[in-house]
Formats: C-alpha cells, sequence, structure tokens
C-alpha cells in the first residue's frame, strides 16, 4: 500500500518536533527514516501507526484517509524497539495474539500460525516460553507476530538497535527477505546511516523535526539536498 504524508505538524507542549512533513511512499517499497536522536523520526512512526495523533495534516494509506482511524483499522503491523514478546505466553499465543483480539476462528488461526512458523524457520518452537530461545529466534517471533494480521506495511522502530552486530546483520536479512516475498510496503526508523543506504529503496532523513531529504541512496548520497544531510550521510565510515 502506497502511503502519503502531507503538511503533518507535531506539537509536544509549545515544541514543534515535526515541522510541515509531506512525503509520499510507493507501494512495495522500503524506507528507512534516517536522523539523529531527538529529530522526530518515531514519533512520526507512531503517527503513522495512530500510536499517537498529529497536531495537523493528512495521512493517507493506499489512498484512503487514516489519520481518524485507530490503529487496529488501519492495517498495519509494528514492531517495536525492544521486541518485546509476551513474556508468559508460548510462541504460539504470542503469534496468535493479533488473530485472538480479532476473534478469527480457532483452526484460521492455527493455520496462520504454522505457517508463519515455518516461514520464520520457527517450526517445532510453538510450545517453548521467549525465554527459552535465542535472540535471532525472539526477532523472528516478534515479526511473524506482526504479520500474523497479514498487515498491508510493516513499521519498525529501531528494529536493528539493542542487538549485536551478528543478529543485527540477520534480521535485516530476514526482513528483506519478508519484505520481497509478502510484497510489503514498509519503513523503518534508524540513526545508523550505512544501514539506511545499503537497505532501503528510500531514505528520509530527518533533523529537529524537518524531513531536509526525501530520495533513493543513490540520491542522498551523491546529491544531499542540505549541506546537513551532506554532513549527516558523508558520516559513513
Ligand atoms: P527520534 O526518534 O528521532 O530520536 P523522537 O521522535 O523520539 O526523535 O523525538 C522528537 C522530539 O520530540 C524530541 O525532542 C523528544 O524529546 C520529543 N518528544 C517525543 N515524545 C514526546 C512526548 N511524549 N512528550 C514530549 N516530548 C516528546
Amino acid at each position: 500500500m502506497s502511503i502519503e504524508v502531507k503538511n503533518l505538524i507535531k506539537n509536544f507542549h509549545n515544541t514543534e518536533v515535526l515541522k510541515n512533513i509531506t512525503f509520499q511512499i510507493e507501494e512495495e517499497e522500503m524506507t528507512a527514516f534516517l536522523g539523529p536522536s531527538g529529530s522526530g523520526k518515531t514519533t512520526l512512526l507512531r503517527i503513522i501507526a495512530g500510536l499517537e495523533q498529529p497536531s495537523a495534516g493528512e495521512i493517507y494509506i493506499g489512498g484512503e484517509r487514516v489519520d481518524h482511524l485507530p490503529p487496529q483499522r488501519r492495517g498495519i503491523g509494528f514492531v517495536f524497539q525492544n521486541y518485546a514478546l509476551f513474556k508468559h505466553m508460548t510462541v504460539f499465543d504470542n503469534i496468535a495474539f493479533g488473530l485472538k483480539i480479532r476473534k478469527r476462528k480457532n483452526e484460521i488461526i492455527g493455520c496462520k500460525v504454522f505457517e508463519l512458523l515455518e516461514k520464520m524457520a520457527l517450526q517445532g518452537l510453538e510450545n517453548r516460553y521467549p525465554h527459552q530461545l535465542s535472540g535471532g529466534q525472539q526477532q523472528r517471533v516478534a515479526l511473524a507476530r506482526a504479520l500474523a494480521s497479514e498487515p498491508k506495511l510493516l513499521l519498525l522502530d529501531e528494529p536493528f538497535a539493542a542487538v549485536d552486530a551478528k543478529l543485527r546483520k540477520e534480521l535485516r536479512q530476514w526482513i528483506v527477505k519478508l519484505h520481497e516475498e509478502m510484497k510489503l510496503t514498509s519503513i523503518f526508523v534508524t540513526h545508523d546511516q550505512q544501514e539506511a543506504l545499503e537497505v532501503a529503496d528510500r531514505v528520509a532523513v530527518f533533523n529537529q523535526g524537518k524531513l531536509e531529504h526525501f530520495g533513493t541512496p543513490r540520491e542522498i548520497y551523491h546529491r544531499p539536498a542540505t549541506p546537513f544531510v551532506a554532513s549527516f550521510v558523508g558520516d559513513v565510515n
């Protein structure tokens, strides 16, 4: 599904943390929100997800205006930074959670969960609890949980943070694979320039609540729109 954000503003108290943001993401593209800490990336992701209200502006998903819809009616799956799985629930119940809330029939839930277990190489682990899994397995369960309700959009908040380099690479590969297989449109938040340039089809560079550049990695790297983008993106080691 395409996403369009138009003239979006967000104020917290008297501070404008998102300043007149406008951009469009095409269907099946993977977009990175890149910028330093405090630049507004997470707030924008939360607004698109419906977890936070914008102060002004419009959001369209697949051409439909969604900024007045609750999160569960936006067709979005999201994965939070710390991958918090429900500790007291088995892998099966974690993945099934969203489907149970939507009151799907048990046999449909079972089919869907087993399909995802297979897709994510988690077969045989359905009765385990999160603490009985490796870090990589836990991440894949979190992704499976986000994908269970067949979202049109996948939103990932710093999915690669807080894990070691090996896991990070593994998770990145999983996300790219799922993205291609499931024809998802997705957005991930990152403060890592290299990650954004390597993985994403489009990169949105934020600085102090302003969208400084929205373009392909190649454009951003070779023809940065502002001195900030040049210095921030040029800072790749
Ligand atoms: P990033 O994800 O780029 O690190 P954030 O979107 O988390 O940036 O934050 C952008 C700005 O909004 C920061 O200055 C932050 O302090 C402020 N902010 C975020 N959430 C809140 C909130 N709930 N209340 C007040 N200020 C907030």
